[in-house]
C-alpha cells in the first residue's frame, strides 16, 4: 500500500479496469446463473486432442520451454490448415508465429506496428483487448461504427474511408465479427483491401471465429486479397476452433518482416507458452474436414435454439451469420440501458449477458444492445430461454 493519491495504472491504461468478461462471470458464480456472458463453450473439444496434450505431457514433449517462434509441428500444421482451406501459402519457418492465444497475438501485433500517436482504425464495437492494446502501444483509436440495418450490423465503407487520415497507421479488422456476428462479404474485404493498398496501410485481422460461419456467408480472409498479403497480420486461435479456449493457443501469419516484428514483442511479453498442449493443436488442426462441418452445424442448431428463445422472449435479435453470440435489442421489452439491464438480469431471469455499450466509444450509440453467447449445450440455452421468457 501506498499513502499517495497517485493511481498505480498508468494513465494510457486508466480506463481499463476488471474486463466485462470477468465481471460477469463472476456474477453469474455469484449468483448461480446461466452464463451466456462470456464467450467459453461448456464442452471441451475433441477426446482425441485431449488426449494428445496428455501423450505430450507424458512423453515429455513441451514441458521445457519450446522454440520461441513455436513448435515446428504446429507451425507446419498452421501453414498446411491455411493452405487447405484458404490457398494461402505461407512458409512454416518465417511466415508463422505461435501466440499465448489471439489476446497476445493482438498485443504484440499492436505493439510491433504501431507508434506513439499513430492512429489505428478499428470496427466498432470493438473487442476489449484492442482498445487496451492500442492504449499499451500509445496509439490512438478511430472506431468505424457498424449500425443495424435490415436485420444485421454493417460497415459503411464511406465511413471507414472517411476515418482514414495521414496518421492512420493501420486498420484493425475483425471478421467473423465480436459481438455483432456480422461476416463481411467478398465485396466489404474487396472494399477494405483497395484503401489499404491505395492508402499504404498495414492490416491488422483478427478471424479467430473463422470456422464459425453459418448458412450462406462465407469466411474469406483479408490476406487472400490483392495487395494485401505483404501488409496483413492474420490471427487465428485454438480456442474458438478447437473448444479449447483455456488453452491459450494462437498463432499469427504474415510475411516474414511483419512476423518477426510481432516475435520481436512476443519474446518479451510470454517468450513462449503452453508447449504440451502445442503438440495436441498441430493435430487438432489436421483433423478432418468432417470435424469442421459438424463443429458448424452444432454451433448453428444452439445459434438458433436461443434466436428463438430470444425472440419469443421479446427482444429483437440480430441473427449472426458467423461466431458464438447473438446481439440483441432491448428496446421492445420497454428497456434502454443495456449496462443496467444486464446487471439486473441475473436477478430477474437468472442468466448473465454482455451490455454491447462495453465495446464502444459513443456509449450512446451501444447502449440498446445485449450480447448472448450460444456456444452452451443445447438445454442450457432452452433452460436460459425459458427463464427469460418471464421477462
Ligand atoms: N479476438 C476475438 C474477436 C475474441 O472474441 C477473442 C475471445 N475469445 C479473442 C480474440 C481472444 O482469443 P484467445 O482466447 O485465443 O486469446
Ligand atoms: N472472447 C470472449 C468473449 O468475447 C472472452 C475472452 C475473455 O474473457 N478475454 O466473450
Amino acid at each position: 500500500m501506498t499513502s499517495s493519491a497517485r493511481p498505480h495504472l498508468n494513465r494510457r491504461l486508466a480506463e481499463f479496469g476488471t474486463t466485462i468478461f470477468a465481471e460477469m462471470s463472476a456474477l453469474a458464480v455469484a449468483t448461480g446463473s446461466i452464463n451466456l456472458g462470456q464467450g467459453f463453450p461448456d464442452t471441451d473439444g475433441p477426446q482425441e486432442i485431449r488426449e494428445a496434450a496428455v501423450r505430450a505431457l507424458r512423453e515429455g514433449r513441451g514441458n521445457q520451454y519450446p522454440p520461441g517462434p513455436g513448435i515446428p509441428e504446429l507451425r507446419t500444421a498452421i501453414a498446411a490448415h491455411q493452405l487447405r482451406r484458404y490457398g494461402l501459402d505461407c512458409d512454416p519457418d518465417t511466415e508463422v508465429l505461435v501466440t499465448a492465444g489471439a489476446t497476445e497475438a493482438i498485443a504484440a501485433s499492436l505493439l510491433a506496428l504501431v507508434e506513439p500517436g499513430d492512429e489505428v482504425v478499428a470496427l466498432e464495437p470493438y473487442y476489449d483487448s484492442y482498445a487496451a492494446s492500442i492504449a499499451m502501444a500509445g496509439g490512438t483509436r478511430v472506431p468505424v461504427t457498424l449500425r443495424p440495418h435490415e436485420g444485421s450490423f454493417r460497415l459503411d465503407l464511406d465511413e471507414l474511408r472517411a476515418a482514414v487520415t495521414g496518421r492512420t497507421r493501420l486498420l484493425l479488422i475483425n471478421t467473423p465479427h465480436n459481438p455483432t456476428g456480422t461476416v463481411l462479404t467478398r465485396a466489404e474485404l474487396t472494399a477494405i483491401a483497395e484503401l489499404a493498398v491505395e492508402r499504404d496501410l498495414l492490416v491488422v485481422t483478427d478471424e479467430v471465429y473463422e470456422h464459425l460461419v453459418f448458412g450462406d456467408a462465407e469466411h474469406v480472409p483479408l490476406a487472400s486479397f490483392p495487395g494485401m498479403r505483404e501488409r496483413t497480420v492474420t490471427i487465428g486461435s485454438a480456442g474458438k476452433t478447437f473448444s479449447f479456449t483455456g488453452w491459450k493457443v494462437g498463432w499469427v501469419t504474415a510475411v516474414p518482416e511483419l512476423v518477426s516484428a510481432v516475435r520481436a514483442v512476443k519474446q518479451f511479453l510470454t517468450y513462449v507458452s503452453a508447449g504440451p498442449f502445442q503438440y495436441a493443436v498441430a493435430e487438432a488442426l489436421a483433423l478432418p474436414d468432417s470435424y469442421f462441418e459438424e463443429f458448424r452445424r452444432s454451433m448453428l442448431a444452439r445459434r438458433d435454439i436461443l434466436a428463438k428463445g430470444l425472440t419469443e422472449a421479446g427482444f429483437t435479435v440480430f441473427r449472426p451469420a458467423g461466431t458464438y453470440f447473438i446481439t440483441t435489442d432491448i428496446r421492445p421489452l420497454g428497456e434502454k440501458d443495456g449496462f443496467a439491464f444486464c446487471r439486473a438480469l441475473p436477478e430477474r431471469a437468472g442468466v448473465v449477458a454482455i451490455p454491447n455499450a462495453v465495446f464502444y466509444d459513443d456509449r450512446e450509440a451501444g447502449a440498446p444492445f445485449v450480447r448472448f453467447a450460444f456456444c452452451k449445450r443445447e438445454e442450457v440455452l432452452r433452460e436460459a430461454a425459458e427463464r427469460l421468457r418471464a421477462l
